[in-house]
């Protein structure tokens, strides 16, 4: 580990990857005076177009990275498949937040599971599947299950649900047996994340609790405050706060919860901002991509209180191909809405499931929030 030093504006910050959350990031660390360079394979996504410069390269590619890690001062990631040993490599030099170790267990579900039982997070019954013997061997009260494979699936992808072991080894050997969990199927009330940042010198900052819907495995809205028992919330606070210390971790982190009755059932981790903080940009004192500028940069971190209530509602490509006029969403519908915040993404082409941008409704209530959130849907079309 590198000493931490806090960097002055005008520093120059590193991001490994080029989607909308490294394009959220660049307009954070720019608004407080930092410089970003931007490592993408693709040199004109979403981030590549906001930051100060930009290397297009592989994110193995070692004279690349060396390159990379000798003009700036500290980096971070937007993106989950970074390969873990880019980032030991680059902490060598210089502080890199998330950390390898982080990113590792995030990377692989069946670390991440192992991880919540070793420090005694909660997590719903599981088994690791290598081979068929595994699925032979699994627990029959696992069933009905989800299995999913351990690495390289979001957003619902690489994962399939199972009534029962002959399903079990059917997707298992559709996912052309790369290893797997075998997750019981939790029958949840509803979907909660919790954001948590911790700084270089170990203070920790929680966001409110907020509830995520999710259509088709993709985050469809994401609701502020969380509708759950305040005490349940401050449960999953704590759980999160509990999880970056033992993470030993630097940076915003996002944990995806179940809420089955008074259980919570931590389902995954995303060791960076996440989809569903986007929220935070309007609705919070200091947003996920401040925070994460801060803890970057080793500076105290911001308040994460929320000021207004909010509903943010996912973009996909499919808005535009499902658009009355071909390429025109009722963008000046959307924001006649007062509290309407509208973030596209500038993705060149609209595809199915493609998130695009997304639109955080504020309001003093949450009724309010919501019901601005279902006018915003209705006029793009969302189903
Ligand atoms: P994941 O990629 O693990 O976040 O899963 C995507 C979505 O699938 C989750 O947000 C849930 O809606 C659903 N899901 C995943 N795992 C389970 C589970 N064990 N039980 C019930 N639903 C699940």
């Amino acid at each position: 580990m590198v000493a931490s030093v806090a960097l002055a504006p005008g520093a120059w910050l590193g991001c490994l990857g080029g989607g909308q959350l490294g394009r959220m990031f660049v307009h954070a660390a720019q608004a407080m005076g930092y410089k970003v360079l931007v490592l993408d394979p693709d040199g004109s996504g979403p981030a590549a177009q906001a930051a100060d410069d930009i290397i297009v390269a592989a994110y193995d590619d070692e004279a690349a990275i060396a390159q990379f890690g000798s003009r700036v001062s500290a980096v971070t990631t937007e993106f989950e498949n970074v390969p873990a040993a880019t980032l030991e490599l680059l902490a060598k030099h210089i502080p890199t937040r998330p950390s390898a170790h982080a990113v590792r267990i995030a990377q692989d579900r069946r670390k991440e599971k192992r991880f919540f039982s070793e420090h005694g997070l909660p997590v719903g019954a599981f088994a690791v599947i290598e081979s068929d013997a595994d699925i032979d061997r699994a627990d029959s009260s696992l069933f009905p299950a989800i299995l999913k494979t351990a690495t390289l699936g979001y957003d619902g992808k690489g994962q399939a649900r199972v009534a029962n072991k002959v399903e079990a080894a059917e997707a298992f050997a559709r996912f052309a047996k790369t290893p797997c969990v075998l997750e019981k199927l939790v029958a949840f009330d509803r979907e909660i994340s919790v954001l948590v940042a911790r700084g270089a010198n170990g203070e920790t900052r929680v966001w409110p609790v907020q509830e995520n819907q999710h259509v088709n495995g993709i985050l469809d809205l994401t609701i502020v405050p969380a509708r759950i028992d305040p005490a349940l919330s401050a449960r999953a606070q704590a759980l999160a706060t509990k999880l970056v210390r033992a993470l030993d971790y630097v940076g915003v982190l996002c944990v995806e919860i179940f809420v089955a009755g008074e259980q919570l059932l931590l389902n995954e981790i995303a060791p960076r901002p996440h989809n569903s903080g986007h929220y935070t940009i309007e609705a919070c004192v200091t947003s996920q991509f401040a925070q994460q500028v801060r803890a970057l940069a080793g500076l105290p971190l911001g308040d994460p209180s929320l000021v207004q209530a909010a509903v943010m509602v996912n973009v996909l490509g499919d808005v535009w191909l499902d658009a009355a006029q071909v390429m025109q969403p009722a963008w000046a519908d959307v924001l006649a809405i007062d509290g309407s915040h509208v973030h596209l993404y500038g993705k060149a082409e609209a595809r199915r499931a493609r998130k695009m941008g997304h639109v955080t409704c504020t309001a003093t209530s949450l009724d309010a929030a919501l019901a601005k959130a279902e006018a915003v849907k209705r006029h793009l079309r969302i189903a």
